[in-house]
This record gives structure tokens, sequence and C-alpha cells, in this order.
């Protein structure tokens, strides 16, 4: 019986596993199709800095709106993007459409840093970190401009290539984030060791500050380290005028969130700059 069993589940198995391949392969085709067809476009969250009030940077997000006008969520396909490599193509558009945006913004007098993931998997390749300077630079975008945003599982997995990879972009001038803090292991003791300017603390972090007092506490305790270890802080998903104001209490770098604003288009993104005012 338990043989039997043992098969079963080991056909169970393979079942779920080929659905499951099934449904990346579909996805991963229609995003390859997608990108021929411009079907995936940037919107552009603000960052804005807590200390003078200012949208000192927005990040770029990709929106995926497919040939039956349905919206996909980055949360679904950039997982299938990074196990298919179609992640490369995906972030190589991604980089273009920012610096070229950059240059609109520029242009328009409207001086503004330029925030963007990169996945694990796009900093194995040494040569598309060159590319991506060119690309930077072709721009006449500043490199300092530029940060990118890595998630801090990278940093936990030691990942020497990786690793080499951003000493590489940071050594050219380009910041390095480590994005979702506070989602995975979240050990303050890799921040000294790894090349890191940015802390973006991850918004389950912040889901019940001020009230929860732990949580408070944690998110102190994290802000004294980061500053020093001279690592400026963001805080993402500021949902409520409660979290800007203990966020500007614990004098905390840079916010970002729907308090602030949603992912803008760059035509909504240039009004918005237009009218902020702190
Ligand atoms: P992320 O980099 O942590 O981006 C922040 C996500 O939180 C975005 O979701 C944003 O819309 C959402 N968010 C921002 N403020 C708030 C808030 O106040 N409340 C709430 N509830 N949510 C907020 P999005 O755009 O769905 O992106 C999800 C993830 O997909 C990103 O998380 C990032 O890891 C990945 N992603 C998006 N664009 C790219 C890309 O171009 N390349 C790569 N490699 N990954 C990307
Ligand atoms: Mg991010
Ligand atoms: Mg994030
Ligand atoms: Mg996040």
């Amino acid at each position: 019986a338990a043989k039997a069993a043992g098969r079963r589940t080991h056909y169970f198995f393979n079942d779920e596993l080929r659905q499951r391949t099934e449904h990346q392969n579909s996805i991963h085709n229609r995003m390859r199709l997608g990108l021929k067809n411009n079907e995936f476009r940037l919107v552009y969250q603000p960052i804005v800095n807590l200390t003078n009030g200012k949208i000192e940077k927005c990040e770029a997000l990709l929106r995926w709106t497919d040939d039956n006008g349905d919206t996909v969520s980055p949360a679904e396909f950039i997982p299938v993007a990074e196990s298919t490599g179609l992640i490369h193509e995906l972030g190589q558009f991604v980089l273009e459409q920012a610096c070229a945006d950059w240059s609109l913004l520029h242009k328009g007098n409207m001086r503004i840093g330029l925030s963007i993931n990169r996945s694990e998997r796009e900093l194995n390749d040494l040569n598309a970190a060159k590319q991506w300077l060119e690309c930077i630079s072709q721009h006449q975008l500043p490199t300092e401009k530029v940060t990118f945003e890595i998630t801090e599982s990278l940093l936990m997995s030691n990942k020497q290539r990786q690793i080499q990879i951003l000493h590489y972009l940071r050594s050219h001038g380009v910041k390095i984030a480590i994005d979702d803090f506070g989602t995975g292991y979240s050990s303050i003791n890799y921040l000294q060791r790894y090349p890191v300017d940015y802390l973006k603390i991850d918004r389950s972090f912040l889901n019940n500050a001020p009230e929860n007092r732990i949580q408070v506490a944690l998110t102190e305790a994290l802000l004294r380290v980061a500053r020093a270890l001279d690592i400026d802080v963001i805080a993402e998903g500021v949902e409520n005028k409660a979290q800007w104001e203990f966020l500007q209490r614990q004098q905390c770098d840079f916010a970002q969130g729907f308090y602030i604003s949603h992912g803008l288009s760059l035509d909504e993104l240039i009004t918005f700059l237009k009218k902020w005012q702190f």
C-alpha cells in the first residue's frame, strides 16, 4: 500500500510540476511577444527626501498589459522571467526606457535620481553590467544619479560574482540599495560587509508603526545602525500621515509610498513634480 501511495504521490507531483511548467512557458512566450509588441511600460514612484521635502528620486516599476488587455502583476511575471532568463531582455528594456525618460525630465529641468530594480540573475554577467554603464553614459546621465535596487537575499547568499559586479558598478559611481529589507533574514551584520548606499525598509516593517512599540524600537535600531554605517534609509510603503510623521521624528532619510504617490506614467510624473510643494 505504501508503495502504491508513494507512486501516487510521485504521479501527482509530476502532474503539478508539468502544470506549473506549462503555465511558466505560456507566460514566458507571452512576455517575449509582449516585449516585441510594446506591451511593457514603466511607471515611476516618487521618493521624498524627508529632510528637505524634495522629490529626489523615483523608482522605475515595470507594468505589463498583455494583448488581451489584462494587466499582469510584476510579482507574477518577474519570477517567471527570472527563471527563464528573459529577465535580461526585460531588464535591458527597463534601463533603456528609464534613461530615455530621464533625459526628457532633465531637458525639462527636472533633476531627479533614478532607482532601478535588478534581479540577482541579472547581476551574474559583467558584460551586461558594462552595457548598463554604457547605456547610462549614452544618455548623459551621471552615474551618481542611478541606484540599482537588489534584494537582501543576494547579500545573504554571499554570491561572489554578483558582489564583485556590485563593486564594479559602484566604482563607476552607481549607487546600490538593498530592497525589501526586513522580509528575509535581515542580518544587519551584512550591511557593513557589502557595497551598500541605501537601505529600503520593506513596508511590512512599517505596517504597525507607530502604534506597535516593538516595531518602533526595531525601526529606531535599524536607523541608528544605518546612520553609523553611513547608509541612507528609505522607508517603503508609507501609506498615511501617522507613518510619515513617525519617520520624520525618527529622522529617517527618505520615504516612498501611496501617501506620497502611486507609480506614475512619465506625463503624470512631470505634472506631479511641477505641483509638488512641501
Ligand atoms: P519593490 O521593488 O519592493 O517595489 C515596491 C512595490 O511596492 C511596488 O509594487 C509598489 O507599487 C508597491 N508599493 C509602493 N508603495 C506602496 C504602498 O504605500 N503600499 C503598498 N501596499 N504598496 C506599495 P509592484 O510595482 O507591484 O512591484 C512588485 C515588485 O516587482 C517590486 O518590488 C520589484 O521587486 C519587482 N519589480 C518591479 N519592476 C521591476 C523591474 O523592472 N525589474 C525587476 N527585476 N523587478 C521589478
Ligand atoms: Mg524596488
Ligand atoms: Mg522595495
Ligand atoms: Mg517590496
